[in-house]
């Protein structure tokens, strides 16, 4: 997806509204127009990258400020148990916008939300060569 064509993009740049909630010179954020919870906020950096790993480390750094601090007001501000901080990267991850964004998703006790978290076990000496696979390409 071209920035031309990315709806982050647009609302960045004022063609699209949203429902701002924060804005610095790095970051925007707004309410999730298909919310999860009530209070669900997207935070958005201005400039166009992809996904997380294409993010230098000064935009994925004012992301991440932003975040914490809009994390700590959303759940306030909405009488929350705790939340969520979540970033799909990928088709296969559930990204449906391909402008990287932190989803903060407020929750409360019992609100039925994420309810399974799948797991599994790995076999015996399967962590260390997975573990090593990826110490490689650091
Ligand atoms: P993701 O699946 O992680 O890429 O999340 C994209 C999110 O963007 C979804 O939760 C959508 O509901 C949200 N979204 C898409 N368009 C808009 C919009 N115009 N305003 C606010 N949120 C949007
Ligand atoms: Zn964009």
């Amino acid at each position: 997806m071209r920035e031309k064509e990315c709806i982050f993009c647009k609302i960045i740049s004022g063609g699209i509204s949203c429902h701002r909630v924060y804005e610095d010179d790095a970051v925007l954020a707004f309410l999730d127009i298909g919310p999860i919870s009530i209070g669900h906020t997207l935070v958005v950096p201005k400039q166009h990258y992809e996904k997380l790993h294409n993010c230098p480390v000064e935009v994925f750094s004012a992301m991440s400020a932003a975040t914490g601090k809009i994390a700590g007001v959303v759940a306030e501000a909405m009488q929350a148990d705790g939340y969520n901080v979540l970033c799909n990267n990928g088709r296969s991850a559930g990204q449906l916008v391909d402008h990287v964004h932190f989803h903060v998703i407020p929750r409360k006790i019992d609100d039925g939300i994420f309810q399974r978290w799948p797991k599994f076990e790995y076999s015996s000496g399967q962590a260390e060569k997975i573990a090593a696979r990826i110490r490689e390409k650091l």
